[in-house]
């Protein structure tokens, strides 16, 4: 048996003949840049994740550095950052010209707490980069707390939790803004780049809009309010995404069946969210000891895994700096992240498992 990482292909084939449609519609029109589709999305968006508005823009990086920039982040400032993410959280900081700080993540979900963001916290601290890591929510309540009491924006990095629940409320419903990449693997994928930016905040939505849009404010094409930068949400992939947001949180409901097929089986060793969160599980992670032969093992039994992350930010050569995360840097080592999409079938779920386990015994 073969069982690959995830099947894109799969999921694509009921939207397909809608997508076909519009290229050619596109292809007649021209009305490649905003419009319509654009303008649909983005309420969809925003509808579904709960907010006021949602701005497209070109990539869920970008969404970052435009949210932090309208917020007035920059130079001088420092955004702290768990350890574990992907490197484009903290690059995304970068960009703005503020500093990153690298903080530690709980033993149990690999989430900030407000003991490691207080460990990271200076006179310039200015915001919190919430990352929603595999889907699972961070839950928002002492979070949220610690950052008014220290006066500090709180911006979600959604980038892998599209859909996630907490409470009922959608992850991006939480900070001042959130940040959601529509990368064709991430849980909503476009067939090509995209992002967004979410919020409740008509001025701030409207500043990201300007600073994605060569700082374009009203209707005016050749004046400028200030310097942006072009990053924008294209009607192609706009149009993708409202074909797919209709079966996101079925997507996410069999994902969730067949991370409980692989509890059965796995028990103690899944990364899980927090009591409460229900998870998008964008990706199922399990720690295990000598990672990286038990998934030489897997590969030989054609098991595509990943890890996620393999190198804990603040130890990456493009940053390599200290920083007191003693967790997220005992983790790496162990992180394993197992096949999971919608269409799985129980018997790949038990193949991986078998191996899994198999692999272990040694
Ligand atoms: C994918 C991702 C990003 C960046 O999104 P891009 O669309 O690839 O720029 C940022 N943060 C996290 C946690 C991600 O997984």
């Amino acid at each position: 048996m073969k069982v690959p990482f995830m099947d894109l292909g799969a999921m694509h084939a009921p939207i397909e003949a809608q997508v076909l449609d519009l290229v050619r519609e596109l292809a007649g029109t021209s009305a490649f840049i905003g419009g319509r589709h654009v303008a649909e999305f983005e309420s969809a968006w925003a509808a579904y994740c709960g907010v006021e508005h949602a701005v497209g823009v070109a990539n869920g990086t970008d969404a970052i550095v435009l949210t932090l920039r309208a917020l007035g982040v920059g130079p001088g400032d420092e955004v702290l950052v768990p350890a574990n993410t992907f490197i484009a959280s903290a690059a995304a900081v970068s960009a703005t010209g503020a500093t990153p700080v690298f903080v530690d993540v709980d033993p149990v979900h690999l989430q900030v707490t407000p003991d490691t963001l207080d460990a990271g916290r200076t006179e310039r601290t200015k915001a919190i980069l919430l990352v929603h890591l595999y889907g699972h929510i961070v839950v928002p309540g002492p979070i949220l707390a610690f950052a008014r009491a220290h006066d500090l924006l709180v911006v979600e990095d959604a980038a892998q939790a599209h859909g996630a629940l907490w409470e009922g409320r959608r992850a991006g419903s939480f900070g001042v803004a959130a940040c959601f990449s529509f990368y064709p693997g991430k849980n909503l994928g476009a067939w090509g780049d995209g992002g967004a930016v979410v919020t409740d905040d008509p001025a701030l939505a409207a500043r990201v809009r300007t600073l994605a849009n060569h700082g374009r404010a009203g209707g005016d094409h050749y004046r400028h309010a200030e310097i942006g930068i072009n990053s924008r949400l294209d009607a192609l992939q706009a149009g993708v995404l409202s074909a797919k947001l209709p079966l996101l949180d079925g997507w996410n409901a069999q994902k969730d069946d067949i991370v409980d097929l692989y509890r059965n089986k796995l028990g103690g060793m899944i990364v899980e969210p927090p009591d409460g969160v229900t998870s998008a599980w964008h990706l199922l992670v399990v720690r295990v000891a000598d990672r990286d032969a038990v998934r030489a093992e897997l590969d030989r039994k054609e098991i595509q895994t990943g890890v996620h992350y393999p190198i804990p930010c603040h130890q990456q050569p493009a940053y390599n700096v200290a920083a007191l995360a003693p967790i997220a840097e005992a983790a790496a080592p162990e992180l394993l992240s197992l096949p999971l999409f919608p269409t799985m079938t129980e018997a790949q779920v038990e193949y991986v498992s078998a191996a899994l386990t198999g692999a272990l015994r040694g």
